[in-house]
Formats: structure tokens, C-alpha cells, sequence
């Protein structure tokens, strides 16, 4: 596992996805920059989820909002006071660690160790195991299971009520090392905001305190009656953003899927109270079957309905990924009440109530979002997609089998040679598809590792210009996934690239 993710990460950075930033400094810590591959690849998926919410979705309109923000809008939200992760160092190694990251990492390996139970008996039984029997007879697997209940249960409620000294404890009692030295000396546990600090203004006097924002979806609520009173919407009707985000993660780790700099795309959907917890069961099945549509496979994916609930959510779910390294959150469903329009009615003094003519009544809306990495989204496409494959003769390739309406490039341009004109041909041809598509064009190299380097950033399809191209207007075009080589006429080269790479 820890090798196919070493491979994703060095394959993004060799074909011009994605590079550690400021590299030439010797980078910064879960910062990344995107290359030209990158860049194309996440535009399209921006653009396949926007499509999705805001094109499809007769109610629902999208919105762009500043990313600094009244310093106020953060005290209201809760951010201030609340948006911490639980802290602790290894006072031998200096290691900081999440404190509730270390907890859970010891539950996946009992869960691990209880997998391995299963595997063992379902190997030993054959034909006639019984999984749901064996599951909840087996003395061992019923150990490690409940004990991970245990251990949850407690570390939630010790964080509800912020006794981080119980979260110590635990920590201890369950005897957890620092997983590279084994040192088990912890410093005591604490509180860490994770909203970056900023100043607004050039008189360091009179400068005010800023944070970046850590979510995208304060942009949409503060607005939601500007957008609502000029839409004309009536409830339900929701406000889709895609943009920045910014959090001092504590551990950053796991290339793009943690970031401190990260890209979401959410959607606020406003809805009239008491009807939040059936929008929220509509949502959660929307945005799997969005999931599924775009065909990584359906077993990667699976719900997991959260039992800590955010200090503004009646229901929260996420839609976890098999990632190289394990299931894990792909995208957030909350149903998140009135506790954020509520807020801010009180800190603003401003009434945010909507005038709901069919109950002919006043309120303020509830609310059930949807957010999504963008970043996270792309890790999951990307690796994913990333296979090795022997061919029949023995020899091997590299292939980036992403969705074609997502790929960066949609068709390579490839003459056989430069000269005896294919080159102007080529280009010829560049030009008319290059409104629609974008392209690359590639004269060097043999045609064979051309092929090669286009299955390595997932292009669809490969068009060779040669001699017989000049005589009869034909050219070849070779499909990424089957390898296959047909001959066609240039003139259907748009309707046959089209018909492929359309969302
Ligand atoms: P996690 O538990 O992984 O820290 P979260 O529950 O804090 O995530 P939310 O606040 O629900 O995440 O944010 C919504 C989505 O934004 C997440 O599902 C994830 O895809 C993405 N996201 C959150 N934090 C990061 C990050 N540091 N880097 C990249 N994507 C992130």
C-alpha cells in the first residue's frame, strides 16, 4: 500500500500534476502547487461538479465570496472558540501529534486485527462461512470491537466536554507509543486553533486582526439573503462556492488529501425548519450517486454516519474513499440546523428571517450542506486511476485511466515526422479542434513512446498523421483504454473525440 502511494505521488509530480511548493527551499510543510496537468485536471472537476449543482439544479445558483471576512463572522460561527484539534507532543521525539488522530489510528488496528480474524475463518471454513454469524460469536472479534466502542465513546465525550486530561489518560492507559520511536513520555493535551491569523490595514496601530477563512460556506451564509432576495428563490433553494480554505493542520501528512491550503466545493441548501432531516437523507444519496457516476467503482465508497456531532449539526455523515492508505473522508453531508443564521442574526443585529408565504409565517431557514475537497476529490480520481498493466507481448505500461470528460488533454496530435509536410497537416488539424478541445501537439520522439507519455497523463485518445493522411484526408486514431488503432476520416475527428470526452 505505502508503495502504490510513494508511486502516486512521484507519478504526480513527473508528469506535471502536482509539485511540492517553494521546492526550490526545500518546499513547505502540506503545501502544493499544481502543474500544467494539474491544473486541467481540477478545472474539469470544478467544472463536472459545478455542472452538476448549479446547471442541473433549477434552485440551486453559485456564488463567488472574498475569502477575508468580517473578523466577527468567525466569533459567531464558533471558529474562535471551538475550530481546535486536541494537541499533544512526545517529549523524547518533540513530535506533535492529534491526540484523537492517535486514539483512532490504535482502533484501525484493532479493526485490523479483527479483519484478520475474519480473513483467517473465512479461508478455514471455505464455501459454508458464515460472516455475520462469526462476527458476533467470536469471542476475539467481539473483543477488539468492543473495545474500539470503548475507546471512541470516551474520547468523544472527553472532547465534548473539553476534559483533555481524560484524553491523557487514555492515551496512557492503552500504553500508546510514538509509532517511529516508541517513546511513551507525553506532554499534557491541548487546545489547538486551526484558523490562520492575518492583519487587514498599514498603520500596525490601528490594523485589524484577520483570519483566512477555514470553510467556504460562512461566504454563503452572511449572503444568503443578498442571493435570496435577487434570485427570487423560495425555499428550498441552495448556494453552491467553490474556493479557497485555509487550516494550521497539526499533522500534515498524506500529500494533498491534508492541506493547509486547500480548495472546497460546497452547497448550502436552505430549507424550511423541520424538514432539514429528510433534505439531508435526499442529499446524502444525490452526492453518492454523483460519486458513483463517474465510475471508480462502487465498492470504494461507503457512508459513515458520524456519532461526535460539530457543535452546529443535528445529523452529519461523510462519504468515505478507499484511499491508498484506507477508507477515509472524501466529502461532508450536515445537516447543520439554524445554529450559523441563527448566529449571526444575534452578532450582527441584522435580521436574517424569510417570509415563507405558504406557511405565512417568518423564520430562519435550516440548513444542510454538502462539502466536498476539492483537492481530496482529485487525490481520489488520481490514484485511482494510476495502473500498471503487463500487455499481451510481455511488455509493460503506465496508464492514467481517468474519466475522459476529466483528462487534461483530450487528444494528442502526433505527425509521424515532421517533414514531407505532415507537420503543417498536423497542424492544420491542431487548429480546427483546438476550439473544443484542449490538445497537445508532439513531433519528437518514435510514435511508440509518444503513446507512452499520453497514457501517462490519461490522454483519450492519440491521432497519428502520416503519408496516407496528405492523399485520402484519413488519420489514425489509437483509444487509451483498449489501445486499439482505427483509421478515420479527419472530418469525424471532432464527433468522435466529442462523444467521448462530453460530461
Ligand atoms: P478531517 O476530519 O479529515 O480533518 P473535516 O471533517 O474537518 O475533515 P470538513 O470540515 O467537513 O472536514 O470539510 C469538508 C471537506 O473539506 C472534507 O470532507 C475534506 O474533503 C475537505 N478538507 C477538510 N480539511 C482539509 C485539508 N486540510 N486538506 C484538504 N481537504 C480538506
Amino acid at each position: 500500500q505505502e508503495d502504490v502511494f510513494k508511486k502516486v505521488v512521484s507519478h504526480a509530480k513527473e508528469y506535471g500534476f502536482i509539485f511540492p511548493s517553494s521546492e526550490i527551499y526545500d518546499g513547505l510543510s502540506a503545501i502544493y502547487d499544481y502543474g500544467q496537468n494539474g491544473a486541467e485536471l481540477k478545472n474539469n472537476i470544478k467544472q463536472y461538479w459545478w455542472k452538476a449543482m448549479v446547471q442541473m439544479n433549477e434552485n440551486i445558483v453559485g456564488i463567488d465570496s472574498a475569502i477575508f471576512m468580517h473578523p466577527t463572522i468567525w466569533k459567531a460561527s464558533g471558529h474562535v472558540d471551538a475550530f481546535n484539534d486536541p494537541l499533544i507532543d512526545n517529549k523524547d521525539s518533540k513530535k506533535r501529534f492529534r491526540a484523537d488522530v492517535l486514539l483512532e489510528d490504535y482502533c484501525a488496528k484493532l479493526e485490523d486485527k479483527a479483519q484478520k480474524e475474519i480473513e483467517k475463518a473465512a479461508k478455514r471454513f471455505g464455501d459454508s462461512f458464515n460472516e455475520e454469524e462469526f462476527v458476533s460469536t467470536n469471542p476475539r472479534v467481539l473483543e477488539y470491537r468492543q473495545k474500539q466502542k470503548t475507546i471512541l465513546e470516551r474520547l468523544a465525550k472527553s472532547l465534548t466536554n473539553n476534559d483533555l486530561a481524560d484524553v491523557k489518560s487514555l492515551i496512557e492507559e492503552l500504553e500508546i507509543a510514538d509509532p517511529d520511536t516508541g517513546s511513551k513520555n507525553w506532554t499534557e493535551v491541548r487546545q489547538f486553533n486551526l484558523m490562520f491569523g492575518t492583519k487587514l490595514g498599514a498603520a500596525s496601530e490601528s490594523a485589524t486582526d484577520l483570519y483566512l477563512r477555514p470553510e467556504t460556506a460562512q461566504g454563503i451564509f452572511v449572503n444568503y439573503l443578498n442571493v435570496q432576495k435577487t434570485s427570487r428563490h423560495k425555499l428550498p433553494f441552495g448556494i453552491a462556492q467553490i474556493g479557497k480554505a485555509f487550516r494550521n493542520e497539526i499533522v500534515a501528512r498524506q500529500f494533498i488529501f491534508r492541506m493547509r491550503e486547500f480548495e472546497q466545493m460546497e452547497m448550502q441548501y436552505f430549507v424550511p425548519p423541520g424538514t432539514e432531516l429528510t433534505f439531508y437523507e435526499e442529499w446524502k444519496q444525490k452526492r453518492l450517486n454523483w460519486h458513483l457516476a463517474l465510475g471508480l467503482g462502487n465498492e470504494n465508497y461507503k457512508f459513515h454516519d458520524h456519532e461526535k456531532l460539530a457543535h452546529y449539526a443535528n445529523a452529519a455523515a461523510d462519504i468515505e474513499f478507499k484511499f491508498p492508505f484506507g477508507f477515509k473522508e472524501l466529502e461532508g453531508i450536515h445537516s447543520r440546523t439554524d445554529f450559523d443564521l441563527s448566529a449571526h442574526e444575534k452578532f450582527s443585529g441584522k435580521k436574517l428571517q424569510y417570509f415563507d408565504n405558504e406557511r405565512n409565517e417568518s423564520y430562519v431557514p435550516y440548513v444542510v450542506e454538502t462539502s466536498v475537497g476539492l483537492d481530496r476529490l482529485f487525490l481520489a480520481i488520481f490514484s485511482n486511476s494510476l495502473k500498471d498493466e503487463v500487455l499481451e507481448d510481455g511488455s509493460e505500461r503506465t496508464v492514467l485511466s481517468l474519466p475522459p470528460a476529466l483528462a487534461p488533454v483530450k487528444a494528442a496530435i502526433l505527425p509521424l515526422m515532421k517533414k514531407d509536410g505532415l507537420g503543417e497537416y498536423a497542424e492544420k488539424i491542431f487548429d480546427d479542434l483546438k476550439f473544443d478541445f484542449n490538445l497537445i501537439y508532439e513531433e519528437k520522439d518514435s510514435i511508440g513512446k509518444r503513446y507512452r507519455r499520453n497514457d501517462a497523463i490519461g490522454t483519450p485518445f492519440c491521432i497519428t498523421i502520416d503519408h496516407d493522411s496528405l492523399v485520402d484526408n484519413t488519420v489514425t486514431i489509437r483509444d487509451r483504454d483498449t489501445m486499439k488503432q482505427e483509421r478515420v476520416a479527419v472530418a469525424d475527428l471532432r464527433r468522435i473525440i466529442d462523444e467521448k470526452v462530453n460530461f
